[in-house]
This record gives structure tokens, C-alpha cells and sequence, in this order.
């Protein structure tokens, strides 16, 4: 009798002992006392990140949050439940101080390089719960850079704590239905109250992700003030009151998204809101400017968080789906297809991990000039750039597993829609392109850049390596040629090619750091895996700049 054919389905093991580019790079940046002490949580993530968490997404995966409005006897309640990842995922959050890590400041500068590790395990099997995380810890550092000391001891303890009945999380109200790029249109309004802090806000807003949290850092422009983003203030709020009601907060409807679809996002009306100055009554724009800085670390850390999961199910499905008489990890074709996109995982993780190195060095007072320039030009480079290729990536991802990959309870597709996201929210490409030329200023050469490519090539000696740290600098002088031509041309001229610029940045800066860290590979008798996805890299259009 023949037995009928089944399939195997692709399965995850422990996603931190399996993860060569994650544990490769953190042997690298950590001193090793530091890894002894951090490799055992980061172990226990991984085994619950492939085990527990990820059987319970795909269980979980129909369910989706709900927003009731009304009670029974007419009372408006707004109240949302959420789904059973989530509820679980905060608790993990909290456990594992996917926040708190960065604020404990336990291993100095590396807390953030510790505490990106822990969100990139934690992030692909939490159903972006990794959201109100990011908000989260956007807020803190807000309000910690504030100075407020009413604000920052009333909230930051909640927001940092690893004590899950403690635990809020934040909420980032920017976006109306005016703008979420030209934020400076808003038109909610803030009222004085009683005290010269306290004010009432009254408007609409049209995307607030996680409408959950306990708290809001928000926009409103205080009444008198001047049109545009200057005229704005940064408030802060809490969402609902001791019995749990909203704080004249209209919660009118949940928005019915293309993914993210576990985070409940919502259009809310402001009907007189309680709220408070973080600090001063204007260049709100200017001062939530640390939430958005984090906020976009955790977007390239989510990107590659993502891009990693697709590629472990991939890689893993390769090895068990068999066509044309051998496994699909026999075809030379496909191990082609796939070590492509293991590349561009590769080469984004090292710019996330790069930009949350500095990120930890400007937290613990320990960057000079040039790396602060770099820190500011190179977050919304590496944002725009991981984001892109995250969405590239995953459409590739579901793509190898043929029509398994269209098919929803394979959970695959959710790859997709989730990673679509990323270069929207969080500032769109194009925007963060413009905010790449803001960056530089009227600066026409791009000697920091220069310098750092300079800095991560000194130590390669290996002849391919320096051949392909070649194509870096080459790349980096047409960028610089182009920029030079386009701002003695015309600021339309500029900001058409700007998008192109930004990116050949970005790519070029992931071909030193992945150069550089191959070297370091090679040098520690790693295997030659992250050569091949340099040399990869290096072939995949680096310079996207067009004259
Ligand atoms: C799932 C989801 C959750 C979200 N959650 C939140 C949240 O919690 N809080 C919040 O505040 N917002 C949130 N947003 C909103 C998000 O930040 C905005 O949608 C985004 O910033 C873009 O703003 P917009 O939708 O108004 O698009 P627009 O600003 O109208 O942009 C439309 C297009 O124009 C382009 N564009 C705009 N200006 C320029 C320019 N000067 N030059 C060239 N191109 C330009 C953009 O790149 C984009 O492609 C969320 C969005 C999504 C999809």
C-alpha cells in the first residue's frame, strides 16, 4: 500500500542558539563577561520565541483586538480587549525587560546593543507588540530629556518597571487627518485650565496605535499660538481615569489595516482632554524628537527581526519540500535565491545594531561630535533602508514556500503585511529622505561618512574584503558628487534624487559594516558564511545614485 504524501511545515528551534548573525555580532561588540551574563535570557527569548510564542501566534491567529463602545444601559465605555499574544507578550515584555534594559544601564554603553538583541527575538512571534514597546520607551526617554521632574517621577518608573502590575505603556498621538509628514497642519487645540500646566485639548486624531496604553505624549497647538510646527506644544496625558473611563477620549472606530492587524489603532476625538506640558508651550515638533529617535531604532530592529523570521522558516521549508526528485535545499537555484535575501538581512542587521551602538553611546554621555552627527544622519538613513528591504525580503520569503506562502494559516503572509508597514509609519521613505538632507545641513561633503567607512575598513586585510571595501568608498564619492551638483542645481533637483541618495547611503554604510565584521568572522575562524553575504551585498547595487 502506499502511503499518502504529507508535507512537513517549516518549524523554528531556538531562535537565539540558531541565529549565527545575531551571535556572531554580539561576541564581536560585548566583552565576554558581559555575553556570560546575557546569553542566558537571551537563550530563554529564543527558545520561547520559536516554541511557545510562535505556536500560540499561529493559534491566536483569526482572533482581533475589539473595541466596544456602548455598555449595556448606554454609557459610553470604549473599552478594547485584546488578543491573547498580546496579553501574553507584555507580560513576557515586562519579564524580560525588553525596555527596562536600556534604562538599567547594567552594562554601561551595551544596554541598548542588550536590550535590541531582546526585542529582536522577542518581536516576530508578539504579533508587533513590539509597538507600544517602542512608544513605550520612546516616552521615557522624552520625558527623561524634558527635564520635567513632576512628569518623569509620576510616569518613567511605570514605563521602565519589571514589575508587570506597574506597567504602562505609551501611546504617540501625532497624525491627523491634515498630516502625518506635515504635522505642523494639526488642529487640535489646547485650552488653559486651572493652572498654568494643565490645559484641555480638543481635536481629532486620526492614527494612535495601541490605544491601550495608560498614557499619550501628544501635539496640540495652545491657543494664540502661530500656525505650523513651531506653534505646537508636546503634552502629555493619561487616558482614563481611576475607574477606568476614558478621559474625554471618544474612541470612534479601530482602523481596519492591511497588517499590524493585532494592534488595535484608532481614530479618536478629544473632547476636552486633560493634558500637561512636558516643556514649554511650543516646538513640540522639536521636543518629541528622542520619542521618534527611538521609535525608529525599533523599526530597523523590527525590520530585521522580521526578515530573520522569514528566513528561518524558509532556509528550514528548503530542506523538507521536495520537487523535481530532490529536496528544494539540493537546488541550486533556489540556495541562490534565498542566500540573496540572507544578504540584505545581513547587511540591515549590522546598520540596526550599528545605529543602536551609538544610540547606547549618546545615552551614557560617551559619543563626541562626529559620532553624534552620525547618530542623527545615519537613524533615519537606517530606518528608510531596513524598511525597504524588510518589505522586499518578505515578499521573497513567501514567494519560496510557492503557494503555501498566499496561504493564510501557513501564518506567512502576515510576514508580508506586517513588514508593509515599516517604511510607512515612523516617518515614510521619502520623508526620511528629505530628513537625511536636513541632516547634512548645507554641508556639500560627506567627510563623517568618509571617515566612519574609512574607520571600519582599516582593520580588513583579507585582498576580496578590501576589493569590496573599494565599492563602498567608490559608491560613497558618487554620492558625494551628486549632492554636490544637486545643491548647486536646485532644491526640486535635490529632492527628486533624494530618496536614491539616502539609500545609496545606507547601502553603502551596511557593505563597510558587514566588510568589517566578515574580517573579524574570518579572523576568528568563523565559517565563511558571512563572506558570502558580503561578497553577495557588495554585487546587489550598492550606489543607487543616477546623475
Ligand atoms: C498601522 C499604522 C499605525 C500608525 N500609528 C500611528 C500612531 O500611533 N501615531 C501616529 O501619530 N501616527 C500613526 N500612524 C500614521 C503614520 O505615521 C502616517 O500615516 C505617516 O507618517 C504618513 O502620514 P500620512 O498618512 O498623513 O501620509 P502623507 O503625509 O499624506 O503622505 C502621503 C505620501 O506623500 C509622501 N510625501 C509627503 N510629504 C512629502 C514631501 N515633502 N516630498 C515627497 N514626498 C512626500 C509620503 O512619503 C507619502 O508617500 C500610523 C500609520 C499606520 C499605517
Amino acid at each position: 500500500m502506499t502511503v499518502p504524501f504529507e508535507q512537513a511545515p517549516p518549524t523554528l528551534g531556538n531562535q537565539y542558539e540558531d541565529d549565527r548573525v545575531l551571535r556572531s555580532y554580539l561576541a564581536r561588540v560585548c566583552p565576554l563577561e558581559m555575553l556570560r551574563e546575557i546569553e542566558p535570557s537571551l537563550s530563554e527569548l529564543g527558545r520561547l520565541a520559536g516554541g511557545e510564542l510562535y505556536q500560540l501566534q499561529l493559534a491566536d491567529r483569526l482572533n482581533e483586538p475589539r473595541l466596544t463602545q456602548w455598555d449595556a444601559w448606554g454609557n459610553r465605555i470604549d473599552r478594547i480587549e485584546l488578543t491573547a499574544v498580546w496579553r501574553r507578550a507584555e507580560l513576557i515584555a515586562v519579564e524580560y525587560g525588553v525596555v527596562a534594559t536600556a534604562y538599567e544601564r547594567k552594562h554601561g554603553a551595551l544596554s541598548r546593543v542588550h536590550q535590541c538583541a531582546l526585542a529582536y527575538l522577542f518581536t516576530p512571534s508578539t504579533d508587533i507588540y513590539s509597538c507600544p514597546l517602542a512608544m513605550t520607551d520612546g516616552a521615557a526617554r522624552t520625558l527623561l530629556a524634558s527635564g520635567n521632574q513632576q512628569l518623569i517621577e509620576r510616569a518613567v518608573p511605570h514605563l521602565i518597571t519589571r514589575e508587570p502590575s506597574e506597567f504602562w505603556t505609551a501611546g504617540q498621538w501625532m497624525t491627523e487627518l491634515t498630516g502625518g509628514s506635515d504635522v505642523g497642519l494639526s488642529e487640535t487645540v489646547a485650552k488653559p485650565g486651572a493652572d498654568a500646566r494643565e490645559f484641555r485639548l480638543y481635536g481629532r486624531k486620526w492614527f494612535t496605535s495601541a490605544i491601550n496604553s495608560q498614557i499619550a505624549l501628544t501635539l496640540a497647538r495652545p491657543e494664540g499660538n502661530s500656525p505650523g510646527g513651531r506653534g505646537l506644544a508636546l503634552f502629555y496625558l493619561e487616558t482614563r481615569d481611576e475607574q477606568g473611563r476614558p478621559r474625554n477620549i471618544e474612541i470612534n472606530r479601530l482602523k481596519d489595516k492591511l497588517g499590524t492587524r493585532k494592534v488595535p489603532t484608532a481614530e479618536l476625538t478629544l473632547n476636552g482632554t486633560p493634558a500637561q506640558l512636558v516643556s514649554g508651550t511650543t516646538d513640540g515638533v522639536r521636543n518629541i524628537a528622542p520619542l521618534l529617535n527611538i521609535t525608529r531604532l525599533w523599526n530597523g530592529i523590527s525590520a530585521v527581526a522580521l526578515m530573520r523570521r522569514g528566513l528561518a522558516l524558509a532556509f528550514d521549508y528548503a530542506g523538507k519540500r521536495v520537487a523535481f526528485g530532490s529536496t528544494l535545499a539540493e537546488k541550486a537555484l533556489h540556495m541562490d535565491t534565498l542566500q540573496g535575501l540572507q544578504a540584505e538581512f545581513e547587511a540591515a542587521f549590522h546598520l540596526a545594531f550599528y545605529v543602536a551602538e551609538l544610540t547606547g553611546r549618546s545615552e551614557a554621555g560617551q559619543i563626541d561630535e562626529q559620532d553624534a552627527w552620525l547618530l542623527r544622519l545615519l537613524t533615519p538613513v537606517m530606518k528608510l533602508t531596513t524598511a525597504k528591504q524588510a518589505v522586499s525580503v518578505a515578499s521573497e520569503v513567501l514567494e519560496s514556500f510557492g503557494g503555501a506562502g498566499y496561504v493564510e494559516d501557513t501564518g506567512l503572509p502576515m510576514l508580508l503585511r506586517d513588514a508593509q508597514v515599516l517604511p510607512i509609519w515612523e516617518g515614510t521613505t521619502n520623508v526620511l529622505a528629505l530628513d537625511t538632507l536636513r541632516a547634512l545641513g548645507h554641508a556639500e561633503s560627506l567627510e563623517p561618512l568618509r571617515s566612519l567607512a574609512t574607520r571600519l575598513l582599516e582593520t580588513v586585510h583579507d585582498s576580496q574584503l578590501i576589493d569590496l571595501g573599494r565599492i563602498a568608498l567608490s559608491s560613497l564619492d558618487h554620492a558625494e558628487t551628486w549632492l554636490k551638483q544637486a545643491q548647486a542645481t536646485s532644491r526640486p533637483h535635490l529632492e527628486a534624487g533624494a530618496r536614491r541618495f539616502a539609500l545609496t547611503l545606507g547601502r553603502t554604510i551596511e557593505l563597510a559594516l558587514l566588510i568589517r565584521h566578515s574580517q573579524w568572522s574570518q579572523d576568528q575562524h568563523e565559517d565563511l558564511q558571512s563572506f558570502l553575504a558580503t561578497a553577495r551585498f557588495a554585487k546587489s547595487g550598492v550606489d543607487l545614485v543616477t546623475d
